[in-house]
């Protein structure tokens, strides 16, 4: 009964949208018959109601208790004229909203309060998530958070992150537990957690340990899953009942994918298998990471609504992936391995101590090359200090590559950098 109540979902979707190219995502049902799936139990999910529109499969978020979307939106871009993202979300469950105080220099956070003036009655549906970006001191992050809530036209934000981008667990300090508590009492935050794509497991092995994080969210994809002490890291989280949210599910690279798809077999290989799978690679991976049940939610960029369909229907689909499938997308994260940067920041900045944000040009580069934000990949560039900026092209690389596990020509890149970001 269930299987033939999922088919149904996926047949009245289609109808619904008439959405043409949907069916490549979806025609991932074919290869069903071709290949078992693999024999751990499935993801515990959450069938939601019937409405109109299908709605995205639930999970639970760790300790909160509180049952999300399994995709969330990510929206790192401006809101303000792009209200119908927000609404078409809605349609599918996707009631789960990412931002950040700086995210398109504030103009997320006011599209969003734009909408909810606009229809206060949508906030008791959503779960609201923002961020205290850049905020150095607790009193910077209590100013974020008062900002966020003005512009959002909200009382409360339901999940909020501090730091924004955590890359050293010193950040978890009493003071910062304090004021979470102090913030939960005030019924400004309902829970609190912290983000991270820089030494992430260090972060994730030290939140484990806290008993004071909610949440969090960080990297996470077919590159990273490699990864054992990631793996150990999130298990850790996951025995600590934190909830986890993974983000930048794509895996994209650093060097433009075009140049790196030229360059290797494995590429060829990955996509000639997808495409007879029937599977887009981007809702492929989407599907690869909500494959780990510890992962409460994938958190996606979806500026356009095309994009959100497709999405929605990649998580909608049931088809499950294979070991072939996993197997293949090993291969790919080997073989194309020097073209991601995989946040361990405290390697390369061991060896580059004046010049700690190797890790951080190789993610802009990647937002200007894989994402095609090059707008945001200036303005976060533009932030590194210009003491810092001046000495880019004048450093030797040479200790830093030799160190570092995804052989990353650094030099090569930050000038690739310093040329597309300056
Ligand atoms: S450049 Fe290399 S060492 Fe540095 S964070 Fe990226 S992958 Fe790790």
């Amino acid at each position: 009964m269930k299987g033939k109540q999922n088919n149904i979902d996926r047949r009245n979707f289609l109808k619904t949208m008439g959405a043409a190219g949907l069916g490549s995502v979806l025609a991932g049902c074919k290869g069903k018959e071709e290949e078992q799936p693999d024999t751990a139990e499935p993801v515990a999910e959450i069938e939601p109601e019937q409405t109109e529109f299908p709605h995205v499969p639930q999970r639970i978020l760790g300790k909160t208790g509180i049952k999300i979307p399994c995709l969330a939106l990510g929206t790192m871009f401006n809101l303000i004229d792009n209200q119908i993202i927000l609404r078409s979300t809605l349609k599918y469950g996707v009631n789960y909203w990412d931002t950040s105080n700086n995210y398109a220099g504030g103009n997320s956070e006011l599209g969003i309060g734009k909408y909810l003036e606009r229809s206060p009655e949508v906030r008791k549906e959503l779960f609201l998530v923002s961020k205290a970006s850049r905020a150095r001191t607790v009193a910077e992050v209590e100013e974020r958070l008062q900002l966020s809530l003005e512009r959002m036209k909200t009382d409360y934000i339901d999940l909020y992150y501090a730091p924004h981008g955590a890359s050293d667990p010193a950040q978890f300090t009493d003071e910062l537990k304090q004021w979470a508590e102090s913030a939960k009492k005030r019924k400004l935050i309902r829970f609190f957690g912290f983000s991270t794509h820089s030494n992430m497991a260090q972060c994730l092995t030290a939140a484990a340990k806290l008993g004071w994080i909610d949440a969090l969210m960080t990297s996470y994809n077919f590159r990273l899953m490699q990864d054992p002490q990631m793996q150990a890291a999130i298990d850790a989280c996951h025995e600590a009942n934190i909830g986890i949210i993974a983000m930048k599910t794509t895996g994209k690279t650093t060097i433009s994918r075009f140049r790196l798809a030229l360059e290797t077999a494995a590429d060829k290989k990955l996509i000639e298998h997808l495409l007879q799978r029937g599977f887009a690679q981007e809702q492929a991976t989407i599907k690869l990471v909500l494959g780990d049940e510890r992962i409460s939610c994938a958190c996606v960029g979806m500026e356009s609504v095309a994009v959100l369909t497709a999405n929605v229907a990649a998580v909608l689909d049931k088809t499950e992936l294979t070991q072939t499938d996993r197997e293949i997308f090993k291969q790919y994260a080997e073989a194309t391995c020097s073209g991601y940067c995989a946040g361990c920041a405290e390697i390369c900045n061991a060896a580059l101590a004046d010049l700690p944000y190797v890790s951080d040009i190789m993610r802009y580069l990647m937002y200007y090359n894989s994402y095609g934000d090059k707008d945001r990949a200036r303005e976060l560039f533009a932030q590194i200090p210009a003491r810092v900026r001046n000495k880019l092209l004048s450093t030797d690389y040479s200790t830093a590559e030799a160190r570092c596990p995804q052989h990353l020509p650094i030099g090569e890149l930050v000038a690739e950098a310093v040329g597309k970001l300056a």
